[in-house]
């Protein structure tokens, strides 16, 4: 407890599966914490339900945000203006397209509107992020950027938008990284292995064969969860990872150091 104590943090998709999480370890570890999502009802759901889990919580609020609008996203930082500014910003929005395909099949709009949201988006959250580090005169800062193992090792079950996307966002943490290590402003990559979040879960549906494809590729055997990603973003907001820059965490359950899995 009080790991992340007076440190005003934000959650971008914070309406979903990691994001909620996230916002209530944040929550639990006496952190101020603004949730922001596309959909309004939703996160007036998650904000209720960390001040429900956590009611001795210091400010939990909500803001709807499009992380594909700079001025939405400009709005969201500025939010934590009178709180002191921003300390961690978890840019972890993102989309996975049903109509994402290959590289014959994914229409035009799918690949534009995924490198909107997955990577601009990510890029529009860094960006005022330092400006409010900056603004605040924040000595040291966290930035978690949620890309996924798909930026690191190749599926044969294609999702084109989606990969393209999520590399993109371990190449822009990185240098990032390394542009703003010597203001003490820390960016790392979250790389989660699927989960059982409804990102994944509604698109695989019923469908055993299109999961098993999936599951079998486990050392584990199981999908991971939202809450094992939340603890790792903990790790990473918090001062405890103060020399951990740069990376691709990653928390797969060993999924991608594996080569042949355990009968
Ligand atoms: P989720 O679908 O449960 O949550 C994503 C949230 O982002 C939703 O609440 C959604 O409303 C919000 N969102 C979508 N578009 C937005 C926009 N334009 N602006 C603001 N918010 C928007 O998914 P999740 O599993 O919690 O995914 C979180 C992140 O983790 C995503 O970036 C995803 O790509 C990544 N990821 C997920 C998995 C997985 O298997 N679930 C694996 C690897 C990486």
């Amino acid at each position: 407890m009080g790991r992340l104590e007076g440190k005003n943090c934000i959650v971008t998709g914070g309406a979903g599966g990691i994001g909620l999480e996230t916002a209530i370890l944040f929550a639990r570890e006496g952190a101020n914490v603004l949730l922001s999502d596309i959909s309004g009802p939703a996160l007036d759901r998650a904000v209720a339900k960390v001040k429900e889990l956590v009611p001795d919580a210091k400010k939990i609020e909500g803001k709807i945000t499009d992380v594909s609008k700079e001025a939405d996203v400009e709005a969201m930082v500025a939010h934590l203006d009178p709180w002191g500014g921003v300390d961690v910003m978890f840019n972890n929005a993102g989309i996975m397209h049903a109509d994402d395909a290959d590289a014959i099949d994914t229409p035009e709009k799918i690949w534009d509107l995924t490198q909107a949201i997955n990577v601009k988006g990510v890029w529009f959250g860094c960006k005022h992020a330092v400006l409010s580090f900056r603004k605040h005169g924040k000595k040291r800062a966290s930035v978690i950027n949620t890309a996924s193992v798909v930026a690191l090792v190749g599926a044969a079950t294609p999702q084109l938008a989606y990969t393209a996307s999520k590399g993109a966002v371990l190449a822009m943490t990185r240098e990032l990284a390394m542009v703003h290590a010597r203001e003490g402003f820390r960016f790392n990559a979250l790389c989660p292995a699927p989960l059982n979040t409804p990102l994944l879960q509604d698109w695989l549906g019923d469908d055993q064969a299109k999961r098993h494809r999936r599951e079998i590729h486990f050392p584990t055997g199981r999908f991971g969860e939202a809450i094992e990603q939340a603890h790792a973003v903990v790790f990473l907001a918090s001062d405890e990872s103060s020399f951990v820059n740069g990376t691709d965490f990653v928390v797969d359950g060993g999924m991608t150091k594996c080569y042949v899995t355990p009968e």
